[in-house]
């Protein structure tokens, strides 16, 4: 993998020059493992003690690191990509340690967008004269464009989520809590092959119809309809994330059958649309005016769709306003929805990624409202 990394340090290395920046700053977080390929551990390296990559305009990046987890950075390679270690042991102070290796008062740093607070704080005492500004604009231009390597992990991450939604007959079954079967599909998921389920939503009945339900212990009960958004990441790091709606223990009322088409129409006229050249707000548009010309405008409340890679929401957003022209090699979802209050809810959620002349579907089960 580390080739591949090893372009990524001298692209970014080039746009914080080209950003007019400094440097560089980034603590433990998706753009971390993106730029020199630490393996995947959500919470690694994200304490009140500061690591810290620091990636000049000029010159070799530097890791800072507390000396008592140096160890989990040797023997990844960093050598090969010419990343230094600098480390600090307890009772230093390892701002001052980054100031010196700014070479002093720096005109504008970038931080990472998910740096702690105490960190961005920390940073701006050791440099009050130094404008502090976003990394994640800097990278984004980067990480947006995913390449071969990772299309292939997204693909594999997409096969792994499809293996899970394909066994929900056994375990989604009227009588068992949402709980119960949040449960049951969370082992499905490690075992499917990703490192964790990093969200599991079993929205039963009128539970569906709140996009950001988690699960409770409502007791699915015949014939309601439910949705299952499920994922996480996979060992490279790269996450899954597919929605299906499933009726269960039953047959779907003519209500929900033709509200249920609307929406498979507006999932599917939206991915047909996809390609190089189009621009997001037009992908959320397509899902959205099929959705509101049926009269369920006001039920589709949130955007169509969020970029994927080794964070599970990223750039690109498929959201009304962004008028960012799609280009190969940029991965999303594609994920319309129909939320009725106090009723129910569907959502048909895939990932997609922009190929030369359309997009390549990464989730392959049936769209359709499949009864369990
Ligand atoms: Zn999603
Ligand atoms: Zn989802
Ligand atoms: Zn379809």
């Amino acid at each position: 993998m580390s080739h591949a990394v090893a372009g990524r340090l001298a692209r970014a290395t080039a746009a914080t020059a080209g950003s007019g920046l400094d440097a560089l700053l980034i603590t433990p977080s998706a753009d971390l493992r993106y730029l020199i390929g630490v393996p995947y551990d959500a919470h690694a390296g994200v304490s009140e003690r500061l690591t810290c990559l620091v990636l000049r305009g000029s010159g070799e990046p530097v890791l800072v690191v507390p000396r008592l987890e140096r160890p989990g950075y040797q023997g990844i390679g960093l050598d090969e990509l010419g990343v230094e270690l600098a480390d600090w042991v307890d009772g230093d102070d390892p701002y001052a340690l980054v100031t010196g290796l700014l070479g002093g008062a720096p005109r504008a740093v970038a931080v990472s967008d998910t740096m702690p607070a105490a960190h961005v704080l920390g940073l701006r005492a050791a440099l009050p004269d130094t404008e502090q500004r976003l990394a994640g604009p800097v990278l984004r231009e980067l990480r947006m464009r995913k390449d071969a390597a990772e299309v292939a992990a997204l693909r594999k991450a997409g096969a792994a989520i499809d293996r899970v939604h394909a066994r929900m007959s056994d375990l989604a079954k009227p009588g068992r809590t949402e709980a119960e079967v949040a449960g049951a599909i969370a082992v499905a998921i490690v075992e499917e092959g990703h490192v964790a389920a990093s969200f599991v939503i079993v929205g039963s009945g009128p539970n569906g119809a709140s996009p950001h339900h988690s699960v409770s212990d409502r007791m699915i009960e015949p014939g309601d309809v439910v949705v299952v958004d499920i994922g996480g990441p996979m060992p490279e790091g790269y996450y899954s994330d597919s929605t299906r709606t499933y009726c269960v223990g039953g047959e779907p009322t003519a209500e929900v059958r033709d509200t249920y088409a609307v929406l498979h129409e507006a999932q599917r006229a939206a991915v047909a649309m996809i390609r190089p050249g189009v621009s997001a707000e037009r992908v959320d548009g397509c899902a959205r005016t099929i959705i509101a010309d049926a009269g369920f405008g006001e039920y589709f409340v949130h955007r169509t769709g969020h970029g994927i890679g080794l964070d599970v929401h990223e750039e690109p957003y498929i959201v009304a306003g962004n008028d960012l022209a799609l280009e190969p090699g940029m991965a999303f979802s594609v994920e319309p929805g129909i939320y009725l209050p106090g009723r129910w809810g569907a959502r048909i959620e895939d990932i997609v990624v922009v190929t030369e002349d359309g997009c390549e579907p990464l989730n392959r089960r049936p769209h359709e409202l499949v009864s369990l």
